[in-house]
């Protein structure tokens, strides 16, 4: 070795202890140590440390890491926080149990919401979870036909007045245009078709929504009709020649005894690079409003089911011929037992299906996917029954509805991933343990199994208990 070379290597090495010496081990505001970090998009299933800066996951590494606070994670996976993308309960009564679900991020897709700058502007700073909602094409459309501006008391209301039986006139599409575009300016993700509960909407009134939703490159989020395989048959048809975006609206309720061949069309339109994706609640019953068009003539025939199968939320009670009419007239809420268990088992081995909940607002006696859904499939369907593995079943509850939303959202690029740079929406939980609590019988109860859950950032639960005075849900809009 020449003496040049030897001076150039001390010179090196001194540079190598000088750096060392300056660089000081970043302290990061929370660090996640020890836990199986599971990330659905890199496929990382691994042991892993997290530094949390601010709202964001700032790195991930074998190596241990300095924090202000600390979250030991031993035994625990750590995954990102679950994105429902059908949820109707928005406040905090159902955000507290959403919380305990694993949910860190809950919309309102399905029906959307009328005055959607107005429940922005309510929910902001005030939220245990991230919200956001469509524009309202069943209020709007029920606006323009009834010739009012007033916005409905509430969407129960939306579903039974006389609007509902008929249809928009073709010289006023434009003017339902118009109301859709103050929503999408507003923020509004999407436009939620309920067109299943809109029995006077015609061929072409649903039509022109499709098509104005192409003009807009902005997705559909849509209850599709009644009668199973030819009602997709019509959504796919309607998306295809518009090329539009279209979200079906819980496969499993819609398709029913259809449900393979519902499955394959959703998966045979997804391979043909369609922008189709759809989604499923894990229960066998569904749940509606009485005194809508669902329940109109023919129901027992288009539902497969009778009145014993239907059981009043408020009671719990199981219905009659007498009291179903009576009800009916009155209103209210009622679970559909209508489905089989091998259809819920189908829709979750398929590889298009997202879980969503389609939870309603609390009531004692509530449908229990309003609190249930999320931990149930990974305790019952994954644990119990191994139906799908916990690595797919995470992949549909946390990529899958941010990649579905991705193009239109901008922050759905960083949700739904544990990664360097997202969002820290984190759920911690017990793959051993986590189960849903929420019964048919009993109704709204808190599943267990999340020992931690962080929403931007934040401890929202902490050892099992949902911290009080904590509010760092955040609008998630198309802005
Ligand atoms: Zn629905």
């Amino acid at each position: 070795m020449t003496i040049l070379k030897i001076t150039k290597l001390l010179f090196s090495f001194t540079l190598i202890i000088l750096f060392s010496c300056t660089k000081k081990n970043p302290t990061y505001d929370l660090v996640i140590f020890n836990g199986r970090v599971i990330d659905p998009e890199t496929g990382l299933d691994a042991i892993r440390n997290i530094g949390v800066t601010g709202k964001q996951i700032s790195i991930i590494s074998v190596d241990s890491l300095t924090g202000i606070k600390y979250i030991d994670a031993t035994g625990f996976v750590v995954a990102p926080g679950f994105i429902d993308l059908h949820a109707h309960g928005q406040t905090n009564v159902e955000n507290s149990y959403q919380a305990y679900d694993g949910v860190t991020t809950a919309l309102e897709l399905e029906i959307g919401v009328d005055t959607l700058a107005a429940f922005l502007k309510a929910r902001k700073g005030k939220a245990l979870l991230n919200f956001g909602a469509s524009a309202c094409q069943l209020a709007i459309r029920n606006k323009i036909i009834s010739g009012t501006s007033t916005p409905h008391k509430n969407i129960y209301n939306e579903l039974n007045i006389p609007a509902i039986k008929e249809a928009v006139n073709p010289i006023k599409f434009d003017a339902v245009r118009a109301l859709l575009k103050v929503s999408l300016a507003q923020g509004a993700i999407g436009i939620g078709v309920p067109v299943g509960y809109q029995s006077g909407a015609t061929i072409s009134e649903i039509f022109d929504v499709y098509a104005f939703a192409a003009e807009e490159n902005t997705p559909i989020f849509s209850h599709i009709r009644e009668g199973g395989a030819i009602a997709f048959q019509q959504a796919l048809a309607n998306a295809l020649i518009n090329n539009s975006t279209l979200h079906i609206c819980h496969l499993n309720s819609m398709a029913r005894k259809d449900v393979r061949i519902c499955l394959e069309m959703v998966e045979q339109a997804k391979k043909n690079g369609f922008k189709i994706s759809t989604e499923i609640y894990p229960y066998t019953a569904g749940n509606t409003e009485i005194s809508s068009a669902i329940f109109d003539a023919g129901w027992q025939e288009r539902l497969g089911c009778t009145y014993e199968d239907l059981q009043w939320v408020e009671t719990g009670e199981r219905l009659t011929q007498e009291n179903f009419e009576n009800y009916r007239k009155t209103g209210g809420s009622v679970i559909i037992h209508m489905m089989k268990p091998k259809w819920i088992e189908q829709c979750l081995q398929s590889s298009a299906t997202a879980i969503a909940s389609d939870g309603g607002e609390y009531s004692p006696f509530g449908h229990p996917r309003g609190a249930g859904t999320f931990a149930r499939v990974l305790g019952k369907y994954v644990r119990e029954l191994k139906v799908l593995t916990l690595n797919e079943a995470l992949y549909k509850m946390t990529y899958l509805p941010a990649k579905t939303l991705e193009p239109f959202v901008p922050s759905m690029k960083k949700r739904g991933r544990i990664q360097e740079d997202c969002f820290a929406d984190i759920v911690i939980f017990k793959a051993e343990k986590i189960i849903d609590k929420a019964t048919f019988k009993r109704g709204f109860q808190k599943s267990e199994g999340v020992k931690h859950l962080l929403i931007n950032g934040q401890i929202l639960i902490k050892n099992a208990k949902l911290l009080p005075e904590v509010f760092p849900g955040e609008a998630i809009t198309s802005k």
